[in-house]
């Protein structure tokens, strides 16, 4: 391997550690725990893995976590009735609710509920409002952790040609209006399913992100040499293991620097959670966030 690894397991820990700091100091200055909330409908076994990787990490932090569980029947009028109370809760300075939700609920109406001073994951129509007309509140967590990462590897964005593979309104689409906020200044391209030619347009970016949910899509022939190749994907390969959407062993031969699965986006995807609810906590009694 040639490429440089970016060690998001490393990244994550020392993030922690100052998030369990600031909380403490937080405490001892001003008397406030932040508080976590994270409501969870029904038994999908993966819901219920992220829930608790998000709780522990959370009391490590010193944060005070809650977990709301609601049975599968929940209806849609009792879950948003649970969303209200929650905002309406002084103990509580960040609500997630765990997607996906079991069919017959509508998680854009229960996402549209959540307080916008509370909604640390980021999905309310109103906090991505926010990010594309570069006045942010909450960024979301998988993107603020990609920012971090290449904010940590030294990977300068600003004037850099970027490519995101992937739209979705999770990952991509937020990471794109991230990347291209001024202060930033990344150009960037955002490719998709109907992108024509994806190899070409991925040997375009100094920095290419891969948020796509296939595994090793990404080959080596796609990546311009030293380029930094982030994997946010979370694929099960045939044997059960964790790839990412990188072919990473081809890919670290060409690339100048790359994240691995796991070990890379996904554990500064639960430490940005953690730091939006420690910004809400302080946002919330008027102090300044970071
Ligand atoms: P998603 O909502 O399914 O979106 C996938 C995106 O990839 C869509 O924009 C889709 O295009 C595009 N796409 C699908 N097949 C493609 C192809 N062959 N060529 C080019 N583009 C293609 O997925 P998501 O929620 O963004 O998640 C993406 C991956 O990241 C998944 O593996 C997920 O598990 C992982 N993830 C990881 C973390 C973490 O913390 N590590 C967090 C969130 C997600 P269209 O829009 O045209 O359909």
């Amino acid at each position: 391997m040639t490429a440089r690894l970016i060690d998001g397991k490393a990244l994550a820990q020392q993030v922690r550690a100052r998030i369990a700091e600031d909380v403490a100091r937080l405490r001892a200055e001003h008397g406030v725990q932040p508080g976590l909330v994270a409501v969870i409908v029904g038994e999908d076994p993966a819901s219920k893995v992220y829930v608790g990787m998000k709780h522990r990490a959370s009391e490590a932090a010193g944060l005070h976590s809650r977990q709301v569980v609601l049975p599968e029947a929940t209806s849609q009028e009792d879950l948003e009735d649970v969303v209200r109370a929650l905002n309406d809760d002084e103990a509580i300075d960040g609500i997630l609710v765990q997607l996906p939700l079991p069919d017959h609920l509508d998680a854009r109406r229960v996402q549209e509920l959540i307080a916008p001073a509370k909604d640390v994951d980021a999905l309310n129509p109103y906090t991505a409002g926010r990010l594309a007309i570069g006045d942010p509140t909450f960024l979301s967590c998988t993107p603020y952790g990609v920012l971090e990462l290449l904010e940590h590897a030294g990977v300068e964005v600003a004037g850099s040609e970027v490519v995101i593979v992937g739209r979705s309104n999770l990952v991509g689409r937020p990471l794109s209006v991230m990347l291209t906020l001024k202060g930033r200044d990344a150009t960037v391209t955002l490719a998709h399913s109907r992108t024509r030619d994806l190899a070409e347009v991925c040997r375009r970016a100094d920095v290419l992100v891969a948020a796509v949910g296939v595994r090793r899509l990404v080959t080596a022939d796609m990546v311009k040499p030293g380029a930094t190749v982030i994997d946010v994907g979370t694929n099960r390969d045939d044997d059960g293991s964790l790839v990412g959407d990188v072919d990473f062993d081809a890919v670290a031969e060409v690339a100048g620097a790359i994240t691995p699965v796991p070990g890379g986006v996904g554990p500064m995807t639960v430490t940005m959670l953690l730091q939006n609810t420690l910004e809400a906590a302080r946002s919330r009694r008027g102090l300044p966030r970071r």
